[in-house]
């Protein structure tokens, strides 16, 4: 089957061509304005469009619509309302309408608000985010129209990560266009942030899947010996992909254009078994959006191809894990990317002030960066070997580093370094200009050319919250910035003082060697740099003053808003923990210690067996392995007992910080422990014998 991309591009999708083509011209002007700056939309705009999309999603075969929101579980929501209005003479006719376009009423009692909302105020408002184009959820078994909204309490709070992002998108917007003035630009309307959002995950059989309790409830691996091979010959990397998954990619890729996602790059990621999916850069928010749809239908789709895609950060101990790596940039909408330095950088003022504003932005708020990539998962791999430290440091690689340093030791610049020739020393091979700059794989954030990339985001994770920090803080340092160019006498003088001083003061952010090294947390520790471990840790960040006083001042979220959102992270945390532990439990209890004790009595059976049919044979080997194995089992039954214990008492505690850290410091420490025995027995047992699929089969079997 040949996929006609063009076509099927965009086509579940009311997009900008659809409105051009179907509303009234001055309905899609005065829809464009909305959209484009932000104008107020007026109800009978509202209603010609709702009839419009209606129209259009029967077309698609759509019987219902819905409001799509993002509340605080990071997981995107919905409700469906069918099309239908009854007539009273048993027929119906199919409305839809501006008032139900704009605004719906949902529920709001059982999401995740962090104490923002008794459960008795049960009423959430889902308002119409039209910067987001609404489109057709196709699967086999539903055609929905969805559109785009954010959700927010009967007071007004933000309930979701939406919210909050659109409201960083416009302080940073107000923001950058004040620097931009002060260069001269009296054009710009506005700046956007655009983002491109990496994507890594893994697929696994999906009848392995279903044989592991572990996989079925928390998404990860809780036991599991490591197989004989694993990464180490690097033959998985961008190595070929397998028919099956390629099947999956292709349907994915559909799946995705439909949608009007850009899926442009795929290729195999470090780990056997872990894929990576890249789309084309897009609005903030809109990435965000198709972000979750990414992840959605690549389950989607896994599941129907008779496979489970795994999002989770750390599906296995051991091998790589996943990750997504955000890149950001600012953008004028006449696009002009404030991140690219130009073949002369060193010239380039505009360019060195944002990029001193980020170093800025980056070392007065990392804590705000780390908290933003927090989740339970992403323990597992931030500060491991794998990924990128724990440690917030900036990457700009030799050609801006040079530019950054001729400032510090002569207070200003004079020259940049250009890309070599590439020389391969084969006449037919073609000759081009390098890069500039070399790449680098270990930095939280790096520069990448024209943009930013930060890499410490979780698999699983909204890019929302990242953004979010990312967005306020950058406006926060532009604000200031903004204040005193403004009030500047020489302006000239005043902007080369503030990009020298700046980068100076905070020079100590950026970090161009081996981010995984040891050396570098030593290093990183003299520069008083703040090296957070895990999620409990970093969530006081959202909570502290200068945090609240921030997103207060731009708006973006109000004190309450921080403080439900860190309750809901210890929240977040404790339970997740939780079902961790008590699936351990579970599969500890009812499969691993059965089956061991199976495997012993059939070994004792053939002892014994072996004895009486004759005394000359020698069973040491059988006995010997028994005796491995209780012993084992005995270190696994104590550890199990141990776990049991502690999970039951911070079950039994109040929910917040101090449950959070126990969860952290003691239930996860006890799983490890039980993990440790369970793991020797699995290598210790026969394969027919042991409960559940192994490593191999989980990573080798696809
Ligand atoms: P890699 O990280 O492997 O170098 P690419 O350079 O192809 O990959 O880009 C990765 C992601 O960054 C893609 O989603 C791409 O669209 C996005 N991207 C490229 N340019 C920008 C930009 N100016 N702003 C934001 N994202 C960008
Ligand atoms: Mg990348």
């Amino acid at each position: 089957m040949k996929t006609d991309v063009k076509k099927i591009f965009g086509s579940n999708v009311f997009n900008d061509a659809v409105m051009k083509e179907r509303l009234p011209k001055a309905a899609y002007k005065k829809m464009k304005a909305t959209i484009e700056a932000g104008a107020e939309l007026d109800p009978e705009v509202a209603d010609i469009v709702a009839h419009e999309m209606k129209e259009w999603a029967l077309e698609k075969g759509a019987t219902h619509f819905t409001h799509w929101f993002q509340p605080l579980t990071g997981i995107t929501a919905e409700k469906h309302d069918a099309f239908i209005d009854p007539q009273g003479d048993g027929t119906t006719l199919l409305r839809f309408s501006g008032k139900e376009l704009i605004k719906g009423e949902p529920d709001a009692s059982s999401f995740p608000s962090g104490g923002l909302r008794a459960t008795f105020e049960a009423r959430g408002y889902t308002a119409w985010d039209c910067t987001s184009p609404a489109f057709i959820k196709e699967t086999p078994h539903s055609t929905i129209l969805c559109i785009p909204t954010a959700f927010c309490s009967y007071k007004g709070e933000a309930l979701d990560k939406k919210t909050p992002l659109l409201r960083s998108m416009q302080a940073l917007d107000v923001q950058a266009i004040r620097i931009l003035r002060l260069f001269g630009n009296k054009t710009a309307k506005h700046v956007t942030t655009s983002v491109g959002a990496e994507q890594e995950y893994f697929l696994v059989d999906k009848g392995n899947f279903l044989k592991r309790k572990d996989l079925i409830f928390t998404g990860r691996t809780l036991f599991g010996a490591m197989p004989p091979k694993g990464q180490e010959m690097d033959d998985h990397y961008f190595g070929v992909i397998p028919e099956r998954v390629l099947g999956f990619m292709e349907k994915f890729n559909e799946e995705l254009w439909k949608l009007g996602i850009s899926a442009k790059t795929q290729h195999n990621e470090v780990a056997p078994a872990q894929h990576e999916i890249a789309p084309i850069y897009d609005q903030n928010n809109i990435a965000t959006d198709h972000n979750q749809l990414v992840m959605e239908t690549a389950q989607r789709v896994a599941d129907e191809l008779g496979l489970k895609c795994l999002l989770h950060e750390k599906p296995f101990a051991g091998i790589n894990g996943s990750g997504k790596h955000n890149n950001w940039s600012m953008c004028t909408d006449e696009g002009e990317n404030l991140l690219d330095p130009g073949e002369t950088p060193h010239e380039n003022m505009q360019f060195l002030l944002f990029l001193a504003a980020i170093l800025r932005a980056v070392d007065e708020h990392a804590d705000l960066l780390r908290l933003s990539a927090s989740t339970p998962g992403n323990d597992h791999r931030l500060g491991a070997n794998e990924a990128p430290p724990a440690i917030i440091s900036v990457f700009l690689g030799e050609q801006l580093e040079d530019v950054v340093e001729q400032f510090v030791d002569n207070g200003e610049a004079t020259s940049s370094l250009e890309g070599e020739e590439y020389i391969s020393g084969v006449h037919s091979l073609p000759h081009f200009q390098k890069d500039a700059t070399d790449r680098n794989r270990t930095s939280p954030f790096a520069f990448t050319g024209n943009k930013f990339e930060f890499r410490m985001v979780g698999s699983t994770q909204s890019i929302a919250d990242p953004n979010t920090v990312l967005n306020t803080i950058v406006a926060e340092v532009l604000c200031d910035m903004a204040d005193k160019l403004e009030a500047a006498e020489d302006l000239p003088m005043a902007l080369h003082d503030m990009i020298k001083d700046t980068i100076a003061a905070h020079k100590r952010i950026i970090f161009n060697g081996n981010g995984y090294s040891d050396e570098w947390v030593a290093e990183a520790e003299r520069r008083g740099l703040p090296n957070i471990k895990c999620m409990v840790d970093a969530v006081p960040a959202l909570v502290k003053p200068e945090a609240v006083e921030i997103f207060e001042k731009h708006g973006v979220y109000t004190k309450a808003e921080m403080e439900s959102r860190a309750e809901v992270m210890y929240e977040t945390y404790s339970k997740t923990i939780n079902i961790e532990a008590l699936t351990m439990i579970d599969m500890a209890k009812k499969q691993i210690v059965p089956a061991t004790i199976k495997y012993q009595t059939s070994l004792a059976e053939s002892v014994n067996a072996i004895k009486a049919a004759s005394s000359a044979v020698d069973t040491s080997v059988q006995e010997a392995l028994m005796a491995d194995i209780s012993t084992n089992l005995k270190d696994m039954y104590a550890a199990l007992a141990h776990l049991e214990e502690v999970a039951g008492k911070a079950e039994a505690m109040e929910e917040g910080a101090e449950q959070g850290h126990y969860y952290h410091d003691v239930v996860f420490a006890a799983m490890d422990e039980l993990r440790k025995p369970a793991d020797k027995l699995e290598m210790l047992v026969a394969k027919s014998a042991w409960p559940f699929p192994s490593y191999g089969d989980l990573i080798f079997e696809v």
